[in-house]
């Protein structure tokens, strides 16, 4: 009997096409793309090959799998194709795919050195032009609209690329949203830019090609014995800083949608007296606190007395009122 699944799970897509069509046009760690030649394709490069299926964006819109690809390319039957996989004389992984969960227990990983050069430029390009002429209306936001001191700006190192909030510039090939832009370092890397745009409905993007998912916002800034506050805004960790500074040590996990904290930032919290979680209330930002209470008992969830979030309760009460709440909770 043919075992469909673990000949799945040992074949990667990714070879097997390139087996068949050669070198891709394009690939990074995720996808390779080539001319589709089931419709043999002459302008563009719509066939997209992942690591466990295809699939063509243009004209003929195929798809599927290792097995179905045999079956598209090479006008296999079902049968014929499987035993193809499974003869031993096509590219097999050296180790079987992980499932998603094993996948995300697994430890992440900072993008690529060339990309992280590639960010390097576009954050400090981006500091420089808040510093200047270009830069005041977005330097007046972040001190008027969030409260951010001088200090606290200079060392997040936040920065501005001018455009309008729907634009894309492209710097050092990296594919950059116009806005403020939020750089995520840690344990000496550069993971990631948040983008903050002006304006739309979406209000953050990130730099293409960076791992935000990945990392913890100011994971660096945690100091072993001092508690940990845990939040979900970029600028919510920024002013907890700025007004507890020396009480506790602030992290983010981001503003946006992805609400998990990868398994590689647990240690940071297993010697924390206490944590602090003010996680909004949705599902995600339940499954966050969730996750770490998991980890650790000294876990204590907040809620802010006014306003929608810590920077919002900072506008409202001022600094001493948030540096009296947070005390209050350390206690
Ligand atoms: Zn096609």
């Amino acid at each position: 009997m043919i075992d469909v699944t673990r000949i799945k799970e040992r074949i990667d897509c990714r070879t097997l096409v390139e087996r068949d069509l050669g070198r891709p046009k394009y690939r990074n760690n995720t996808y390779s793309t080539y001319k589709c030649s089931l419709h043999n394709e002459e302008k563009g490069f719509s066939l997209v090959v992942y690591e466990d299926h295809w699939r063509c964006f243009g004209k003929c819109g195929r798809g599927g799998d290792a097995i179905a690809w045999l079956q598209a390319y090479h006008s296999l039957s079902f049968q014929e194709a499987c035993e193809q996989l499974s003869s031993g004389d096509l590219p097999q992984l050296a180790h079987p795919r992980l499932s998603r969960q094993q996948k995300s227990q697994m430890l992440s990983e900072p993008p690529d050195a060339g990309w992280q050069e590639a960010a390097q430029k576009v954050a400090h390009q981006a500091m420089d032009t808040l510093w200047g002429r270009e830069g005041k209306r977005a330097w007046r936001y972040l001190e008027e609209e969030r409260g951010l001191t001088e200090d606290t700006i200079i060392r997040a190192g936040l920065g501005y690329v001018p455009g309008d909030y729907r634009e894309w510039q492209t710097i050092d090939g990296l594919k950059v949203p116009c806005g403020i832009t939020i750089p995520w370092f840690a344990d000496g890397a550069i993971w990631g830019i948040k983008v903050r745009r002006a304006a739309g409905e979406q209000r953050y993007h990130q730099v293409g090609g960076g791992n935000i998912k990945g990392c913890l916002y100011l994971a660096d800034d945690i100091k072993p014995g001092m508690p940990i506050f845990l939040t979900e805004g970029e600028f919510d960790a920024l002013i907890a800083g700025q007004v507890g500074l020396g009480l506790i040590c602030p992290v983010s996990i981001g503003s946006s949608a992805n609400k998990r904290i990868n398994a590689r930032w647990f240690k940071k919290f297993i010697a924390a007296p206490r944590i602090l979680a003010r996680m909004d209330n949705d599902t995600a930002g339940e499954g966050a606190a969730s996750e770490i209470e998991a980890l650790s008992s000294a876990v204590r969830r907040v809620q802010v007395p006014v306003g929608k979030d810590v920077n919002d309760f900072y506008l409202l009460a001022g600094a001493i009122a948030v540096q009296a709440w947070i005390e209050a909770n350390l206690e």
